[in-house]
C-alpha cells in the first residue's frame, strides 16, 4: 500500500510502502527486494526512528485490542497498537493508571516499549520497561519468541529500548498501577537559578511522584530560571473537583513558518515566566491536564509549519548536570537560536532494563526548535560533543541527525546490540548512524 508515514518533527523524511498487521497471527511479509521492515506505531517520534524510507513500514494501528486484565497481579496484556490515549480511557475509571506516561497519550504500547519512554516519575518508577513483564515477538524467521526477564532475557533486554530492529512485538504484559482517583494534587513555583532547580527536585523526590520543570532557555541573562511543578495522585476523598477532560482540537492546517521563530518564541518565554504568580500555585488537576496538556491541540507540530521542527534531548550524568546544561545554554544563546519550549527533568537512579535504552540516572533536557537549516544543524552538532565529553547520550526518539560517530558514543554497547537486530529489519535511523 502507498502511504505516507510522517513522524511528529515533520522534517521531510517519509515512509511510503506501508503494509497495514491487522491481526496477531499475521506472517511478517516476505520483501524479496532484500528491502528492509520496521514496526510503525504512532509517529510521535520527532525525527527518524520510526521511519524507514528505502523499505517497508509494518503499520500496527490495527493491532490495537486490550487481550485480558488481571487485577490480582495488576497484569495487562495489550496489543502493540493500543494508544496509552485508549488503555486510559478503559482504566483510569477503574482506578489504574500507567506506571510509567510520557508526555503525550498518542503514542502506542509498541512504541513505548520500543523506546522505552520516561515519564515524570522517573525518580520513582524508572522508564517503562521497567514494568513490562513479558512480551511476544515475531521474528523475520516466522518464530514468535516469548521472552521475559527469565526467557529469552537477552531478546527481551534488547526489546526494550530496542527502536523497533528486534521484531515485531505482538503482544506484551503490561503491569498496571492502582490509583485511588483519576486527578492529580499539583504544586507549581517559580525558580530563579539553575542551583534552585536542583535543591527543589532533591526536596521533592521523596515526596512527590512527579517533577518535571519547564526552563526559560531564551532568557538573555541566562539565570536559568523556570517553573517547576510536582504533584501526587489524588487520595479519593480530595477528588472532589469535577475537573472535566475536555476534547482535543486540530489544526486545520500548517501554519507559516515565521510564526514560531527566535524572536516569539523570546517573547513566550519571557510572558509565560512572568504570568506565573509569586509563591506557590496548588490546584487540583485531571490527569490529562496534568500529563498531556500538549494534546489538547492534536497536530500541534503543524504551528511549526511546513519545515516542521525538531526536539534536542539529551541526559548528562547528575555529577556534571550543573555545568553542562549551563555549557549547552550558552551554546545555544551563542548560536541566536531560541527554543519556544524546553523542559528539564532528574532521572533517578533506577536503571532501565533496555540493553539501549535512553534514560539513565543525570538531568534531562529537551528543547524544541522549529526547523532552520544548516546553522541549526551545525548547533546541534555543538551541543552532541559537550554532551558525549559529559559522558551523557542523545535520544534516539526525539533524533533527526545525529552522526555515527556521536551514536557510539552515546551508545557504546551497540556492538552487543547489533546481535539481536533481526536481520530483516532496519530504519532510516539505523541506516544513518551504523552507515
Ligand atoms: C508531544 C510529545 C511528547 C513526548 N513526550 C515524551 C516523554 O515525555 N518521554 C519520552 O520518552 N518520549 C516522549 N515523546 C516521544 C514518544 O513517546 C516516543 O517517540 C514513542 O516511542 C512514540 O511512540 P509511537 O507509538 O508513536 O511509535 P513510533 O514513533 O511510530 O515508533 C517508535 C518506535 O517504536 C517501534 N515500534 C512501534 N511499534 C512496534 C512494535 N509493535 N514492535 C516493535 N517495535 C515497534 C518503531 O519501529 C520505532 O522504532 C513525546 C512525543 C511527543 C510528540
Amino acid at each position: 500500500m502507498q502511504k505516507n508515514l510522517t513522524s511528529w518533527g515533520l522534517t521531510g523524511q517519509k515512509s511510503t510502502d506501508v503494509r497495514l498487521i491487522k491481526w496477531r497471527t499475521d506472517k511478517l511479509p516476505e520483501i524479496k527486494d532484500g528491502r528492509s521492515l520496521l514496526p510503525y506505531g504512532n509517529g510521535r517520534s520527532y525525527g527518524d526512528s520510526c521511519l524507514n524510507k528505502d523499505g517497508v513500514s509494518l503499520d500496527t494501528r490495527s493491532l490495537n485490542h486490550l487481550i485480558s486484565f488481571d487485577p490480582k497481579t495488576h497484569i495487562l496484556r495489550s496489543e502493540p497498537g493500543v494508544l496509552l490515549a485508549d488503555l486510559l480511557k478503559n482504566f483510569v475509571h477503574k482506578g489504574w493508571f500507567l506506571p510509567v506516561t510520557p508526555g503525550t497519550k498518542y503514542i502506542t504500547v509498541g512504541g513505548a516499549i520500543a523506546n522505552d519512554v520516561h515519564g515524570k516519575n522517573h525518580h520513582r518508577r524508572g522508564s517503562f520497561g521497567n514494568h513490562v513483564i513479558r512480551l511476544a515477538l515475531l521474528r523475520s524467521n516466522g518464530k514468535t519468541v516469548i521472552c521475559s526477564r527469565t526467557q529469552h532475557s537477552d531478546l527481551f533486554f534488547a526489546t526494550i529500548g530496542g527502536l523497533g530492529l528486534t521484531g515485531l512485538i505482538v503482544w506484551a504484559d503490561i503491569m498496571l498501577m492502582p490509583i485511588d482517583a483519576p486527578c492529580l494534587n499539583v504544586e507549581t513555583m517559580k525558580f530563579e537559578t539553575l542551583d534552585d532547580f536542583f535543591e527543589l527536585s532533591k526536596q521533592s523526590e521523596w515526596e512527590y511522584e512527579y517533577t518535571v520543570a519547564w526552563l526559560d532557555c531564551a532568557s538573555k541573562d541566562l539565570s536559568g530560571r523556570g517553573i517547576f511543578m510536582r504533584a501526587n495522585h489524588c487520595t479519593r476523598l480530595q477528588d472532589s473537583n469535577n475537573d472535566q477532560i475536555s476534547k482535543s482540537k486540530k489544526l486545520p492546517f500548517n501554519l507559516p513558518s515565521f510564526i514560531v521563530n527566535n524572536f516569539t518564541s523570546k517573547i513566550f518565554n519571557a510572558v509565560y515566566y512572568n504570568a506565573h504568580p509569586p509563591g506557590v500555585l496548588e490546584q487540583t488537576l485531571c490527569y490529562e491536564k496534568f500529563f498531556y496538556p500538549l494534546d489538547k491541540l492534536k497536530n500541534w507540530n503543524r504551528l511549526y509549519g511546513k519545515k516542521g521542527l525538531f526536539q534536542y534531548q539529551c541526559v548528562v550524568p547528575v555529577e556534571q548536570g550543573k555545568k553542562t546544561i549551563e555549557t549547552l545554554l550558552e551554546e545555544v544563546l551563542k548560536s541566536g537560536f531560541a527554543s519556544p519550549l524546553a523542559v528539564l527533568k532528574v532521572f533517578g537512579e533506577i536503571k532501565s532494563k533496555g540493553l539501549m535504552s535512553f534514560p539513565r540516572h543525570g538531568v534531562t533536557l529537551a528543547m524544541d526548535f522549529p526547523n532552520s537549516g544548516t546553522a541549526l544543524l551545525r548547533l546541534f552538532d555543538r551541543l552532541d560533543s559537550i554532551v558525549a565529553n559529559a559522558g551523557g547520550a542523545v535520544y534516539p526518539a526525539k533524533d533527526a541527525r545525529m552522526s555515527a560517530e556521536h551514536f557510539r558514543e552515546f551508545f557504546p554497547q551497540v556492538d552487543k546490540f547489533k546481535h539481536y537486530v533481526d536481520p530483516a529489519f532496519s530504519s532510516t535511523f539505523w541506516q544513518r548512524v551504523m552507515g
